[in-house]
């Protein structure tokens, strides 16, 4: 299965290559790129694989959108030289920037594998060799005519992968940090690793060649609704002139206050012609504003749903879309569509 495979490990910072400052007790990410020698297991593959090193080094804190720019066209400019990439990346940030660059990479047809670890890879008890090693085996993994039997961009997390764009992190001590509530694994490791192949998203066509969705606008606020939000602050975050869109993070299936203060300033922000989205803070179930009249009143009000996306994803997929338009309609409008497996339809 894993014969002739070539894969590019790209290492972007993280636990996973850190170890301990002796000055203060903290992690810091070390020089890396000797990644072959430090999981000499690898070797034991008969693959190509060639390792990137992204300079400098961070902690997945300080993740910024031009990484992502940096990530997609690395990936684009290697293409065609890789059966599969495998991103070296920090927890903390990992879901956005799954997220993210799923939206940037249009006609992928080869996996994109993120991974990490808790525990830093030096340390005996790391979680990180079976995490990358297993990464490394699924970007490799081919069907009997040679395409990739994942070709879509993943977290693969202790024993679990799932798809990137229904990834959240869950958990900061847990092995068991990712989860992606509403989209079941695309493959779980065991003795073997069980592709659940009905999960797994294919291209239409395979041979399209990949087009590097590279334009991002951030200019996004994600406003958290909570007991005793006031006036001030949701006008600060609606109507403020940096903001293009907001993420309305809602209660259960999409529910906000119901104070007339609140609903005007969402008409408002609707008005100046902003874009609103209707994102639920629970983890799994989804924006269904037909439930409650709270719900109602935020879709009359010009509130597009969110239906069951991450924040993460809702992120990753205004930014892309904003970026590709300066419509506001036409990014309202798409923001409905299912453009990478991230929302259920
Ligand atoms: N702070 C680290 C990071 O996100 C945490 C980790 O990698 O687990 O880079």
């Amino acid at each position: 299965m894993t014969g002739s495979s070539s894969i590019l490990l790209i290492y972007t910072g993280g636990t996973i290559g850190m170890r301990e400052d002796a000055s203060d007790g903290t992690l810091k990410p070390f020089d890396f790129s000797q990644i072959l020698g430090e999981v000499p297991e690898l070797a034991k593959y008969a693959m190509r694989i060639d390792s990137y090193t992204f300079d400098p080094l961070i902690d997945s804190s300080d993740v910024e959108p031009s990484m992502w720019q940096a990530l997609a066209r690395l990936i684009g400019e290697r293409y065609d030289s890789y059966d599969g990439f495998v991103i070296l990346h920090g927890t903390d940030t990992m879901a956005y920037s799954a997220s993210a660059v799923s939206f940037m990479l249009e006609n992928l047809s080869k996996p994109v594998i993120f991974t990490g670890s808790q525990l830093p890879i030096g340390v005996p008890r790391t979680d990180g060799k079976e995490n990358l090693i297993s990464a490394v085996e699924i970007a490799s993994a081919k069907d009997t005519e040679g395409r990739a039997l994942v070709p879509e961009v993943c977290i693969y997390f202790n024993s679990n992968l799932l798809r990137g764009n229904r990834s959240v992190k869950v958990s900061s001590e847990d092995f068991n940090a990712f989860r992606s509530p509403n989209y079941p694994p695309l493959a779980e490791a065991g003795i073997s690793i069980r592709y659940n192949f009905k999960a797994i998203l294919r291209p239409s066509f395979m041979d399209s060649p990949l087009r590097v969705r590279e334009s991002l606008d951030t200019r996004v606020s994600i406003l958290k609704v909570h007991p005793g939000i006031t006036p001030q602050v949701v006008r600060n975050i609606l109507l403020g002139p940096e903001t293009r869109s907001v993420i309305l993070e809602t209660y259960g299936s999409g529910n906000a206050p119901s104070k007339q203060w609140f609903l005007d300033t969402v008409k408002e922000a609707v008005a100046m012609g902003k874009i609103v989205m209707n994102v639920t803070q629970c983890l799994s179930g989804k924006v269904d504003t037909d439930l409650y009249a709270t719900g109602k009143a935020l879709e009359k009000a010009g509130v597009v749903s969110g239906s069951d996306i991450t924040t993460e994803s809702a992120l990753g997929k205004l930014f892309h879309l904003m970026g590709e338009s300066k419509d506001n309609e036409w990014v309202k409008a798409r923001l409905g569509d299912n453009l990478k497996g991230e929302i259920s339809k």
